[in-house]
């Protein structure tokens, strides 16, 4: 990288966030431009699972992308808490996989197999044990795994502390939304923002769900997929528990929030009656007792999914000063922090930390994207 790069971002989520902070920390001069208020998309609308263990259909490089990027987050906890004060709700305290029905047994068989063979911890409770880990589950399960490893965040606390640390790092978070990425010679020059030209070495397209909509930016598939969910103000198990057709996350507060619909809707960012009523059942289905809790309300995100349910990340063959950081679907969170790291590496001339191929952006001419409806990977497991 040139001495003080002039870096462009294009959205200001978890990702476009953690990438600038890492670039001002490498010496770049770097301008997020948001059209919102940072942090008030997906990023704050996920529920911060950080999924460690393995999945039944994730190939090898993802699985090891997801890896390395837990890896990251304790040690971000305490950076971010060195340098703004401010320590987002981070717990370490793993996350339960159960059975509710018969048939999902086989599934659960399989994510042990997988995860033992990798050598990722996993065990496999007892119902005597699966109520000590989890008092308040469903009793009626028929089979639990537990992942000692696996952890969760507040991400919207996260992505906004993150914000503070690279505005003192010395990024400039700016308000505006980018009509354009200018190019010119297999070069681009810069963005059309609020109808000024603003001139860069770099852009980096991370705008999350909307990152194909931007003129001038090649062929990018990134579809939204709808996330719905809500919240109640009780705490019946103090643990991450997934079941096949939702999640809950306990939170620092005494909330528990309970996802997820993956649904595809076009660009609605709305909640529906059918959404709230598949999200209450996979909640209660978790944990009867939740039924009690005072509800406090819902929300729905748009989660930037791809044909192939892997990120774009890395330089766009056509404009090789252009760099993709998105398609992080449904674990954007989890990813922020390697994401910011492959950015870095790719503008620095450094060495990735893991091989670039997979998720560069020239796969997507090969992608065919889903048909509305079809949404890819729906299985909560
Ligand atoms: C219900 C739900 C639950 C989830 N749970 C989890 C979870 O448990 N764990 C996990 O790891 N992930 C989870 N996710 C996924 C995660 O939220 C996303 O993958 C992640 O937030 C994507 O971050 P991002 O920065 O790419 O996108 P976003 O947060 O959407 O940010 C993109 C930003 O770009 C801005 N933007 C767009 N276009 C422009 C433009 N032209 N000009 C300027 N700005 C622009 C937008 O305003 C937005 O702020 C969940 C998502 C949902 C919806």
């Amino acid at each position: 990288m040139n001495k003080n790069a002039n870096v462009i971002i294009i959205g200001a989520g978890i990702v476009g966030a953690t990438c600038a902070w890492r670039l001002a920390q490498a010496g770049a001069r770097v301008t997020v431009f948001e059209r919102n208020a940072p942090g008030s998309e997906a990023s704050q609308a996920a529920l911060g699972s950080l999924t460690f263990h393995a999945k039944a259909k994730m190939p090898s490089e993802f699985r090891e992308m997801c890896r390395q990027s837990r890896q990251f987050f304790p040690a971000i906890i305490k950076e971010l808490a060195e340098v703004t004060g401010e320590r987002p709700d981070y717990r370490a305290g793993g996350q339960l996989l159960i059975a509710p029905a018969e048939d999902d047994l086989p599934i659960l068989d399989l994510i042990y197999e997988i995860n033992a063979r990798l050598n990722i911890e996993v065990e496999r409770p007892t119902p005597k044990e699966c109520r000590l880990l989890a008092p308040g589950v469903n009793p009626n399960i028929y089979g639990s795994l537990f992942f000692p490893d696996d952890a969760s965040v507040d991400n919207t606390a996260l992505t906004l502390t993150i914000v503070r640390a690279a505005e003192q790092a010395g990024v400039a978070f700016k308000r505006g939304t980018v009509e354009a990425v200018e190019s010119k010679a297999g070069r681009v020059t810069g963005v059309r923002c609020n109808s000024q030209t603003h001139s860069a070495d770099w852009v980096i397209v991370a705008a999350g769900s909307w990152s194909g909509q931007i003129p001038g930016i090649p062929l990018l598939p990134v579809v939204p997929i709808r996330g719905q969910a809500l919240a109640v103000a009780t705490q019946p198990i103090r643990r991450s528990v997934t079941s096949p057709r939702g999640y809950i996350v306990p939170r620092g507060d005494g909330q528990t929030l309970i996802g997820a619909t993956v649904e595809q809707a076009g660009f609605v960012e709305a909640n529906t009656l059918d959404g709230l009523r598949e999200v209450s059942a996979a909640g209660l289905e978790i944990s009867p007792a939740l039924g009690q809790g005072e509800f406090l309300g819902a929300w729905a995100g748009l989660r930037p999914g791809t044909p192939d349910n892997l990120p774009f990340i890395g330089p766009f063959a056509e404009l090789p000063n252009l760099i993709a950081a998105t398609g992080h679907f449904r674990n954007g969170i989890l990813l922020a922090p390697i994401t910011a790291e492959l950015v870095r590496a790719a503008i620095t001339g450094e060495k990735p930390l893991l091989e670039l191929q997979p998720f560069l952006p020239n796969r997507a001419a090969s992608l065919s994207v889903p048909e509305p409806g079809q949404t890819g990977d729906a299985h909560h497991l």
